[in-house]
Parts: structure tokens; sequence; C-alpha cells
């Protein structure tokens, strides 16, 4: 996660004593697990989503059988996919679309998220799959790579909770490696500022999004990009520095987030003085 993101103002209790007040089906179950379920959702919120702390609820024990048990798990997690005169139908609608993000906050990748994402997965703890503050945006690319990942395999969690984990200084740096007419190469790691227990986290949380292969590659189209940039500001009567250039970028990426993909890489371009020489000085590739 690269920036925290307010969590909606829909109270995660409210919202289920609706869902569960609307159930027309299964009373017998739904009456017996409300108590722990209400227990969990007030767990989840004040453990802050870390699954170290929060344990599944065992639905077997609402349940007279095995076969019922997979029934009634399939039940919960329906409740994630109301009819539209259902609660939370409209909550979650709103949560996808008018969070006013322009970027992803799992990733920093431009646009806005379209999907939420179960940050304990639905499948493990069917009993969070209406939780509102365990539903985060998130882009569907991020979606398909963590998956219903949550735990690392030393069993600590792995991702960065959108709602909860604070993030405030610059997390990424980019090398750029000669020649810079087209690099050899990007390489992004997480900083040596940040300290031991936030840099494991980021570190599961990228490994997780597959970020390093995604933002490698987006490094590449933006340099080009950048080149062209440079070639014409060369052309203007009274061009600007690189330098000066860059930092009007950067400031308008920050704008969106510290660590937006923009931000880290004009950021590592600012930070790389011969790959700025180059641009105000060197030869800029013939083919822009
Ligand atoms: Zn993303």
């Amino acid at each position: 996660m690269v920036a925290k993101v307010p969590m909606p103002e829909y109270d995660s209790l409210e919202v289920v004593n609706t869902v569960i007040a609307e159930r027309k089906k299964f009373l017998d179950f739904y009456r017996s697990i409300t108590g722990d379920l209400r227990a969990q959702i007030l767990s989840y919120i004040e453990n802050e989503g870390n699954p170290t702390n929060i344990t599944a609820l065992n639905l077997r024990r609402y349940t007279n059988s095995d076969e019922e048990t997979v029934i009634r798990k399939k039940s919960l997690i329906n409740l994630y996919s109301p009819k539209p005169e259902q609660t939370p139908f409209r909550h979650l609608e709103e949560m996808r679309s008018e969070h006013g993000l322009l970027f992803c906050p799992s990733c920093g990748e431009d646009g806005a998220p379209g999907t939420l994402d179960h940050y304990l997965p639905k499948t493990e703890f069917p009993e969070l799959a209406v939780c509102i503050a365990n539903l985060t945006p998130m882009c569907s690319t991020c979606q398909g790579k963590k998956s219903s990942d949550y735990l690392t395999d030393d069993g600590r969690k792995a991702f960065l909770h959108p709602y909860y984990d604070e993030i405030s200084v610059s997390l990424f740096h980019v090398d750029i490696w000669p020649p810079f007419d087209k690099p050899s190469a990007f390489n992004v790691t997480v900083k040596g500022t940040i300290s031991g227990g936030l840099k494991l986290l980021v570190e599961s949380h990228i490994e997780g999004i597959d970020f390093k292969n995604r933002f490698e590659k987006y490094c590449a189209s933006k340099h080009l990009h950048l080149l062209k940039l440079m070639a014409e500001e060369r052309e203007d009567e009274e061009p600007m520095r690189a330098a000066q250039l860059i930092r009007r970028f950067l400031r308008q990426e920050n704008k969106k987030a510290i660590n937006a993909w923009g931000s880290i890489y004009y950021e590592s371009v600012l930070s790389t003085p011969a790959l700025l020489d180059y641009l105000d000085n060197g030869n800029l590739p013939a083919f822009i």
C-alpha cells in the first residue's frame, strides 16, 4: 500500500446489523452466529485488520453438520453480492466508484480503482465478507495478484492496510543505469531509510502485488516519454533545465500521492545527476 485512504463513513457494525435483519433464509444460523459475528467485527476494528490477532470463526459451531457448514459459509460469502434492493448494495457501489482516488492505494498506479478488495479474504473469513473496514479500493491488477493471500510464509501480516497503516514517507527509489538514450535497466528498491518492521511489510506487500515487474515496465515507457519532452523543451526559445522541469512534474504527481508511480520515477530522476546532465546536454536519440 502506497497511501493511506480515509475509511468510508459507514459504520461496519451497523451495516452488518442491517444485512442480518434482512435475512429471510437460514434464520436459526444467523440468530446463533450474530453475537460472535458482531464481536468479530469489533475485534477486526480494534486490531486494525491484523491477521496475526484475528482468528476466523469456526462455522461448524453454528451448524449441525459439515454439509450444512459448507452451505452457510456460501451464504455468508454471498452477502457480498446483494441484489440492488438489499443492503449493502448501495454502500458497495459508492465505495467502488465515489472514492475520488486518482490512483490505486495498493500499488500507486494511475487510474481510479474500480474494485474492492477483501483485506482478509472472504474465503478464509466469510464472516467479514461485508465488513466495511475490510473492504478497500484496489485496481484489478493488484486484486488479481493479491487474490486470497494475507499472511507471509512465516506467519506475518503480508499486506499494508489502506485504512490503518500510515505511510507519510517516500518508500521507493529507482536506480536508472546508462546508457540514458535507452537505459539498460531500471531497478526499484525500498529505500534504506525505511526501518525494519515497515521495510519487511512493504517488501511482502509489493511482492504480493508483483509491483517490481509492473513498475519497472512503467519506468521504461515513462523514460521514453521524458526524452521526447526534453527534445521538445530544447526547441523552446528559453528552454528550462531538466531539473527545473522535472521538479514541476514531481510536484504535480505528489499531489496524488507521495508514492504514486510518477512521484517515484521523477524523484529518482532528480537524484540521478548523470541522467540530469544527459537530459540537458547529451545527444537525445534520433528516433524522437
Ligand atoms: Zn493497484
